[in-house]
């Protein structure tokens, strides 16, 4: 399972991803782990990531159906594979949080990790 703070790779082709303005990781791109979001009702778990920061809408569960009032989109754990521990520490300099929107993505490593 994963834990805050873990370094994941997103492995789903997620171009076509579009539920309402939210951004979605890219295939190949390594992302941090912020939290996880549940559902109450079904304790399915949904991952937040520090590079990507969605406005919290009005959300549904994607298993149960339930309402789950306003939320921030959270990605399937399943979408995401880790990043091996023999790799954090270069990770490491390549993640650090940045605030220009168009460096959202740690684009070094595109099409290095699969
Ligand atoms: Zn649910």
């Amino acid at each position: 399972m994963f834990e805050i703070g873990q370094l994941v790779v997103y492995i789903r082709d997620s171009s076509k991803a579009k539920v309402h303005d939210n951004v979605f990781p890219i295939k190949h791109y390594v992302y941090r782990i912020r939290g996880f979001e549940s559902c109450h009702k079904c304790n399915i778990l949904g991952i937040v990531l520090e590079e990507i920061i969605n406005k919290p809408y009005s959300s549904t569960c994607a298993n149960c159906k339930k309402d789950l009032g306003d939320m921030e989109a959270a990605f399937w754990p399943q979408n995401f594979r880790p990043v091996s521990t023999t790799d954090t520490e270069m990770f490491n300099e390549l993640t650090k949080p940045v605030n220009d929107p168009e460096e959202l993505f740690i684009k070094a490593f595109e099409g290095k990790v699969s």
